[in-house]
């Protein structure tokens, strides 16, 4: 299993059996509100009869088409309806299966737009540390995460990492993005500085981290992040595989922070988790910079047997009319404020460090346990779970990423069941 101490999962396993909403019904016959939409990605609740009756209705006309050298119409329809949805001047999309793979392809498409350029000098790739970008090898090694890396030796050449924003000394309990830490941005400058910039292809960040902890960036750090970018004629990643399709209350997060990328990877919430799918957006003239020589030659060697899989655009359509049509994307905003207010309310709890929030994310970080890393998180997890609530341990934090179709109830059940099971279960340090 992924991720997962497989022994353990063996003695004592957590079965789900079924869904409906907000709440997954599980073996033992319990139900459980789903805090983390599954996995960041059931934003429009779980069985959405919208994505249900259009997988239907789709597995009757056309259940698979090769996107190599022949398509079909809704790929074409998807992809109008995504540069529709992505800021301006991103009419261009690459279809892939998971977040993994989006993340992968940005980076090569990234790389090979340089070289498309006559630039192949250009081979760099920056990432961050805590960043989380999948699990491809392009992925590890612009991630910045220890144990994913050293567990698979050697990654790619040429990568380097910016340093992580979380800084619990100056911003512990901030709501929304924390007022310092800009300065964590002009690392770049001084990588740049190192490398030379005329060798760096791309940078890449989530701009929300989310599995290290939900860390959103300090306020004007994006943006500088964009300004030395384009000093230098280097490509922004965002890593939009949980940001994306309105957990931040917006589009997207380049949307909320008024930062535009060149490239944006999204999965996830694009097909509401019903099917894997993933998207890679990228600016025209990213796209433009292949689109030369002769019209026969294939532009990008670069492609999945499912890219654009019909079953996965069926679901992405009917997912996104439900983020647009419905307004599920408002609904996501409209809650937002609630959502701070109840999360805050934990603080003062005996363990609490620190509470983090952006949209309808939400992170709570526990003092470190003397019996080992992020056991405080698991613990209180492991409680919650047997007191009807999915949450998310990750490191020391408790995630928070619910179904955009929550009521202010399910909120108020969420903070009432973390309560209690960060009073029953963390033992402070002090
Ligand atoms: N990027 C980010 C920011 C993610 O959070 C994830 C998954 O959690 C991925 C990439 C990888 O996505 P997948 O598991 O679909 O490959």
């Amino acid at each position: 299993m992924p991720f997962t101490p497989n022994r353990k999962f063996k003695q004592s396993p957590r079965l789900i059996v079924g869904s409906e909403g907000v709440h997954y019904d599980m073996a033992d016959g319990s139900r459980v509100l789903d805090g983390i939409a599954g996995l960041w990605c059931v934003n429009a609740g779980h069985r959405n009869p919208r994505i249900s009756a259009a997988l239907k209705a789709q597995i009757d006309v056309l259940d698979y088409a090769s996107s190599f050298q022949i398509g079909h119409p809704a790929a074409f329809t998807l992809a109008q309806r995504l540069s529709e949805m992505a800021p301006a001047g991103m009419n261009h999309v690459f279809f892939t299966n998971s977040g993994s793979e989006s993340v992968d392809t940005a980076l090569k498409i990234a790389l090979a737009c340089h070289r498309a350029r006559g630039n192949a000098g250009r081979y760099r790739l920056i990432g961050r540390e805590r960043a989380y970008h999948g699990v491809g090898f392009g992925g590890i090694s612009v991630g910045g995460i220890g144990r994913q890396r050293s567990t698979f030796g050697p990654l790619l050449n040429g990568v380097d990492h910016l340093p992580h924003t979380h800084d619990l000394a100056r911003n512990a309990f901030s709501r929304g993005e924390p007022g310092h830490g800009i300065d964590k941005a002009d690392a770049l400058e001084s990588l740049l500085a190192l490398h030379d910039p005329s060798t760096v292809a791309a940078v890449i960040v989530e701009p929300v981290a989310g599995s290290t902890g939900v860390l959103p960036p300090p306020r004007g750090y994006l943006r500088r992040l964009r300004e030395i970018c384009d000093k230098h004629g280097i490509l922004l990643i965002f890593d939009e595989v949980i940001t994306g399709f309105g957990r931040l209350g917006t589009n997207f997060a380049a949307d909320l922070f008024g930062v535009t990328p060149d490239l944006i990877a999204t999965a996830k919430g694009l097909t509401n988790g019903a099917v894997p799918m993933g998207a890679v957006l990228m600016r025209d003239e990213v796209h433009d910079a292949f689109m030369h020589g002769s019209v026969s030659a294939v532009e990008l060697s670069h492609g999945y047997t499912y890219s654009g899989h019909p079953l996965a655009c069926a679901a992405a359509l009917a997912t996104l009319d439900a983020y647009t049509q419905d307004g599920l994307i408002a609904q996501s905003a409209a809650l937002a404020p609630y959502f701070e207010e109840c999360l805050h309310a934990l603080r003062g709890l005996p363990g609490v460090i620190d509470i983090r929030n952006l949209g309808l994310l939400g992170g709570v970080e526990l003092e470190a346990w003397a019996s080992g890393p992020g056991m405080h998180a698991q613990a209180v997890a492991q409680h919650c779970l047997d007191n009807g609530l999915l949450v998310r341990p990750v490191g020391e934090t408790i995630a928070l990423s619910p179904p955009f179709t929550l009521e202010r109830r399910h909120v108020d059940q969420i903070v009432d069941t973390l309560h209690a099971a960060i009073k029953q279960t963390v033992q402070p340090a002090s």
